[in-house]
Formats: structure tokens, sequence, C-alpha cells
């Protein structure tokens, strides 16, 4: 079974969904072909709640096409925290690229960031 998000509440669904159970939403076909594109513009989102939810989810997704605006919303940003959450995604979405960065993160200026970097690079063990 697929696991996918409601593209207008964003709590957790089934593939097999038509309606979201918990707002009633339309999830289409065609919904779930732009939610990856959705969240990606999500990073831009003003609400830095919104922005860590997409964060999240692209995370959780596996998204390829996200490891850019990642790293790019990575170095924008100015909030540790959210700066942690990005390199949390990055990892689960495991690509050489995403995991290069994570390393590159041990040597921030930032000590919640290096020890964050740290902690995924000893939770990874050999796959990092
Ligand atoms: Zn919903």
């Amino acid at each position: 079974m697929i696991t996918f998000f409601c593209p207008r509440c964003w709590k957790e669904i089934t593939g097999d969904d038509k309606k979201c159970p918990y707002c009633g939403a339309d999830i289409t076909e065609h919904e779930r072909k732009g939610f990856e594109d959705k969240l990606i513009n999500a990073l831009r989102h003003p609400e830095q709640e919104t922005v860590q939810r997409a964060v999240w989810i692209l995370g959780r997704l596996k998204s390829d096409r996200a490891v850019k605006p990642l790293i790019r919303l990575f170095e924008q940003s100015d909030n540790p925290y959210l700066k942690r959450e990005i390199l949390d995604a990055l990892y689960e979405i495991g690509l050489p690229e995403a995991m290069d960065f994570i390393v590159k993160s041990l040597r921030s200026e930032i000590s919640i960031v290096r020890k964050k970097a740290e902690e995924i690079i000893k939770r990874g063990g050999n796959n990092v």
C-alpha cells in the first residue's frame, strides 16, 4: 500500500483513498501527479510551519527532485532548527548528493547543525 498525503490538510492517507478521510478533499489522479511539485513550491512558503511540514513529507516520500531545493533552502535559511530538519529529510531521501551534503554539514559553524549531522552519520553507519 502506498503512503500518501492529502494535498489540502497534509494528513497521511492511503493511495486508495479517493477522498481525504480527514478533510474531504477530492484526491484525483491529477492532484497526485502535482503533489510533489506543490510540496517543493511549499518550501518557499512564508509560514515556517508549512515549510517544515513540506520538508518532512518530502523526506518521507524520498523525493529525488527535492534534494536540490532542500539544499538551497538550507543554505538560504538562518533557522538552525529548520536546517536540522532538512538534514533529516536528506538522510531519508538517501541519494549520494544528499549524503555528501550531510557530511559537509559536519563542518557547519552552527553547533546544533553539526551535532545533527554527527547523529545522522552515527545512525547511518556504513551507509553514509
Ligand atoms: Zn485532507
